[in-house]
């Protein structure tokens, strides 16, 4: 195994990746991973074409450095042979002549530099010699090391169809050993990132773009003094291999439908379906000559934005001038001389690590994704994936993510402002709760204090009436009078220690109590005039409920009063008890004149009350709403105050947990 094969082609580089997927969508081998939003190039899948390179608009993907590496080989004391590869007078148009590009690279301290062509031109020979040889067998060109990866890796079926035939850049590094001294480096520099990685017979590999940053760095301009020519061996017609069908025509087949036996298929897409029809043998024996960029002169690294048509134009016009000018003798005589040299190049599968999905956990993403059925798969390519299934595939081996679905992220988006409104809403009930809950314990505090205030000069009271009506004979009249001060002080003290309790918020004495008879008792405690018409109606099937009942028949007697001094006319004041199960429901209802929207949000706030001054204490309904939330209970208010929108009048609903668990224990 190779192990220059093993090192990282193209990398991502961190945070620059804005989730456009358009790696994952021009990667014709998808060995891109998309994880945590950011788009990562799997190594030992990437075959090193570097579409991803071309297409990532926010440069968030980069290659292999090799700047380096040559700049330590120039500096080790050995020569260096440059080897310019046949596409350059496509990327330096920049640069007058292409000796003058010449002199700048042997000013970096190159040794000599020469023509990557010359080596098309031993390969085209050996091509023809194999497509002759008679073998009954379709080839498929093996120039291009992307290719060569794309096969080693995923089509290992096909390895020996590959031309067993060296690159250009290989078979021009062996010229070059061959023709130098022991101990030369060579150092190819050309369009082409997976050339970095193709051969260990080449010391390094730099791509145009990389040469440049040198010239950049070393402050090499271009400049006519500087001007030489390649050393030789010089090429001929091996200079038009970076075109497509380059090889084609320098082996001098043709590929016309009629009498073609070549099928030329380039670019990412073409390439990959060209080979699967090789595959399954329709191509009979065609050969195939596949690159996967459109043309080494669109290999990602080029920096010369130029379009494919001028930049072929660049590469014609320096073949027709190179051509006029050689002397074809020569060339005959270098082309002897390394005749014999062997071209010959060996392939070997090469193992990948193999990513599986099985149907049940594919079917569990589509699922998740809402593709239920086959109109729900849209395959819109949003995600970087033709088809629905092939994301769905990717996701299950740990490629994709599903947010990469577009459908899928905004039907979520959707989802998420529904509940993000929904929260909102809960928010400001909750809200609401709370300030009730504050308003609850100011008014704690208050009674509280009040009441503890009042214990002491009531416990004064108390004892002083004790032994004044102990030094009083029994039978005198003022022992009765004296009785009373000592009963209502008594009182006065139970309800400020039912203060205390309320302060303390906790405190709740539940008994098991028949709720029909307490409402009718509550009702016999109220005075209630004349003109007010007192109804009950009872719809419970099981009467008994759990309850404090001191605090709730305070309850029950501040709604009634309530709701009576809301008639001052006249009215009918109604009580209704329902209830299931679980729950007893009070409605405690009138015909008076209603709550006003603004009073509304106001009415259990402890001192507000809509009465006359010493008439209205305004702590009536926030004790209720205390003592209600104690049972554990809920209180609601429906009212109408104004005439024109129906009859006015109020009804409260509270309603009680039963607390069958606390019952039973009772009852046991
Ligand atoms: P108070 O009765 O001392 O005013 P409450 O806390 O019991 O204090 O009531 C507060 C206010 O709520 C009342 O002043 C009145 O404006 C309003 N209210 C309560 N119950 C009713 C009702 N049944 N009909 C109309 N208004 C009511
Ligand atoms: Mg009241």
């Amino acid at each position: 195994m190779n192990a220059l094969k093993e090192k990282r082609l193209v990398y991502t580089v961190k945070d620059r990746c804005k989730m456009c997927y358009t790696c994952v969508r021009e990667c014709p081998v998808k060995a891109i991973r998309i994880r945590n939003g950011q788009a990562e190039v799997i190594s030992e899948r990437c075959i090193g074409c570097g579409n991803c390179v071309k297409v990532c608009s926010q440069g968030a993907k980069t290659f292999l450095d090799s700047k380096q590496d040559v700049y330590a080989l120039l500096q080790s004391g050995s020569p260096v042979v440059a080897m310019v590869a046949p596409s350059f007078p496509a990327e330096f148009t920049d640069i007058s002549h292409y000796r003058v590009l010449v002199g700048m690279i042997r000013e970096l301290g190159f040794h000599s530099v020469v023509e990557v062509a010359f080596g098309a031109d031993m390969v085209s020979r050996e091509y023809r010699k194999l497509l002759n040889s008679g073998k009954n067998k379709g080839y498929i060109t093996s120039d291009c090391p992307a290719l060569v990866n794309y096969v080693e890796l995923y089509k290992h079926g096909l390895i020996n169809s590959l031309a067993p035939i060296a690159s250009p850049m290989v078979a021009m590094a062996r010229v070059v050993r061959k023709k130098s001294r022991n101990g030369i480096k060579v150092v190819f520099i050309g369009p082409c990132v997976a050339k970095k990685t193709e051969s260990e017979e080449v010391d390094a590999a730099l791509t145009f773009r990389e040469l440049r940053e040198m010239f950049l760095e070393n402050r090499i301009i271009p400049d006519e003094k500087l001007a030489s020519d390649f050393d030789p061996p010089r090429a001929g017609k091996g200079a038009i291999f970076p075109v497509s069908r380059g090889l084609l025509q320098n082996v001098n087949r043709n590929d016309d439908i009629a009498d073609g036996d070549f099928v030329v298929a380039e670019g990412k897409n073409n390439f990959r379906d060209a080979v699967a029809e090789f595959e399954s043998g329709t191509l009979g024996t065609q050969h195939l000559e596949l690159l996967c960029c459109e043309g080494c002169i669109m290999g990602p690294g080029m920096t010369n934005p130029g379009k494919r048509y001028a930049r072929r134009t660049c590469i014609s016009k320096y073949v027709k001038e190179r051509l006029d000018t050689m002397d074809p003798k020569e060339w005959e005589q270098e082309v002897k001389k390394y005749g014999s040299l062997e071209y010959s190049q060996h392939f070997e599968p090469r193992e990948r690590k193999k990513l599986t999905a099985t149907d049940e956990k594919v079917n569990e993403v589509l699922r998740s994704m809402g593709k239920l059925k086959p109109s729900d798969h849209l395959n819109c390519g949003a995600c970087g994936y033709d088809t629905c299934y092939e994301h769905a595939v990717a996701i299950a081996k740990g490629l994709a993510e599903i947010e990469m679905c577009l459908p899928y992220t905004i039907m979520k988006l959707h989802r998420f402002i529904e509940e993000l409104n929904e929260t909102n809403g809960r928010l400001a009930k909750t809200r609401k709760a709370l300030k009730q809950s504050e308003k609850l314990a100011s008014m704690g505090q208050l009674s509280a204090g009040i009441a503890h205030e009042l214990n002491n000069p009531l416990g004064v009271i108390t004892m002083y009436a004790n032994i004044l009506k102990e030094e009083t004979p029994p039978d005198a009249p003022i022992s009765r009078d004296l009785q009373l001060i000592v009963e209502q002080t008594e009182r006065c003290r139970k309800i400020v220690g039912g203060l205390l309790n309320f302060a303390r918020k906790n405190q709740v004495q539940l008994s098991q109590t028949n709720m029909v008879d307490f409402v009718q008792h509550s009702l016999g405690s109220i005075v209630c005039p004349d003109n007010v018409k007192v109804e009950m109606e009872a719809n419970l099937d099981n009467p008994w409920v759990m309850i404090d009942n001191d605090q709730m028949m305070q309850v029950l007697t501040n709604l009634e009063k309530n709701a009576i001094e809301a008639m001052p006319g006249g009215g009918i004041m109604k009580i209704e008890l329902s209830g299931d199960m679980e729950w007893v429901n009070l409605k405690i209802k009138d015909t008076g004149t209603g709550i006003s929207p603004e009073n509304m949000e106001k009415i259990f706030t402890p001192f507000f009350t809509t009465k006359a001054l010493g008439k209205g204490t305004g702590l009536g309904l926030p004790l209720v709403y205390g003592i209600v939330k104690m049972h554990r209970g809920k209180i609601d208010v429906e009212s109408n105050s104004d005439p024109a929108k129906g009859p006015t009048g109020t009804t409260f609903t509270i309603t009680l947990p039963r607390r069958k668990d606390l019952m039973d224990q009772q009852n046991e």
